[in-house]
C-alpha cells in the first residue's frame, strides 16, 4: 500500500516539474490547520514529507501563520510550536493578514517561489484547486497525502504538452514549404538515376557491329544472329505498318 501510494505521489510530482517549474529542493507552505493536525494525528511531517519528496525538501510557513496562532492562543500552542519550527518565508503582509488570506494571495500571485500548499483548510484548498499548477498537501488519518492535480492542472498540464509536441501554424507553413521543395528536387534525382542506369549506347554500338557484319537490320538483344534475322523480318513489317501501306498504295499505281 504504502509503496503503490509512493509511485502514485511521483506520478503527482512528475506533472508538476514536468509542466509547472516545480523542482527540487523542493518547498512545502505550511499553515496552522495542517500543523494541527499532524499534531492531533501524530503524524511526523518531517519523516512522511522525506518519504515522498525525498530528503531535499524544506518546510515553510509565513508570518501570517505564526501570527494567527499566536492570536489564537492555548489552543493552537502546539500547531504554533511546529510552525515556529519551519523556515518564515517572507509573504510580503508582515503578519497582517489572516492565514487563509495569506496563501490565497500567495497562490492568486502565481506561486512564484513554488510552494506545495500544506493546508487542511478547504477554503484554501479549493482555492488552490481553481489556479493551474497549485500542488496540494494535506493530512487524512495519520497520514499526509498529495493530491492528485485538481482539473484545471490536468488541463492546463494536458496543453502544455501539446504546445510541446505540435508544431505553431508559422512552423507548419515552413514544413510544407519544404516538402514542397522536395517534391521539385525529386523528379530531378530520378532523371539522373535513369541517364545512368541503362547503358543504351554500348547496346546500340554493338547492334550496328552486327548489322555491318550480317548486312542485316539490328538482331534482338542477347539472340543468335540468325534466329534474330528471323524474329527481325517479322517485326519490320508490324513496325512499318505504314510503310507496309505506302508500298501497297505503289503497287497499285505500278498495276495500275
Ligand atoms: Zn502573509
Amino acid at each position: 500500500m504504502k509503496i503503490k501510494r509512493r509511485k502514485v505521489a511521483k506520478k503527482i510530482l512528475k506533472t508538476y516539474t514536468s509542466h509547472f517549474g516545480f523542482s527540487e529542493p523542493y518547498k512545502l507552505l505550511i499553515d496552522g490547520t495542517f500543523a494541527k493536525r499532524a499534531l492531533d494525528n501524530k503524524v511526523r511531517i518531517d519523516d512522511q514529507v522525506k518519504n515522498y519528496f525525498g530528503k531535499n525538501i524544506k518546510l515553510y510557513t509565513t508570518e501570517c501563520v505564526i501570527n494567527e496562532l499566536t492570536v489564537l492562543g492555548k489552543q493552537l500552542y502546539g500547531a504554533l510550536c511546529i510552525c515556529k519550527k519551519m523556515e518564515i518565508y517572507d509573504c510580503g503582509h508582515k503578519g497582517s493578514k489572516m492565514a487563509k488570506g495569506c496563501l490565497k494571495h500567495i497562490i492568486e500571485k502565481g506561486n512564484e517561489d513554488k510552494f506545495f500548499i500544506a493546508t487542511n483548510d478547504k477554503q484554501v484548498s479549493s482555492f488552490a484547486n481553481s489556479i493551474p499548477g497549485t500542488p496540494l498537501v494535506y493530512i487524512v488519518g495519520n497520514t499526509i497525502v498529495l493530491d492528485k492535480p485538481s482539473e484545471n492542472t490536468s488541463k492546463a498540464a494536458e496543453a502544455d504538452l501539446r504546445a510541446a509536441t505540435d508544431l505553431t501554424t508559422h512552423e507548419q507553413k515552413i514544413l510544407k514549404q519544404i516538402r514542397m521543395e522536395e517534391k521539385k528536387i525529386a523528379p530531378v534525382l530520378h532523371k539522373r538515376k535513369v541517364i545512368k542506369g541503362p547503358n543504351p549506347l554500348s547496346m546500340k554500338k554493338k547492334s550496328t557491329a552486327k548489322e555491318a557484319k550480317t548486312g542485316a537490320k539490328p538482331a534482338e538483344e542477347g539472340e543468335s544472329s540468325k534466329n534474330g534475322n528471323k524474329k527481325s523480318k517479322k517485326r519490320r513489317v508490324k513496325l512499318s505498318a505504314h510503310a507496309k501501306m505506302a508500298v501497297l498504295a505503289k503497287m497499285k499505281e505500278l498495276t495500275a
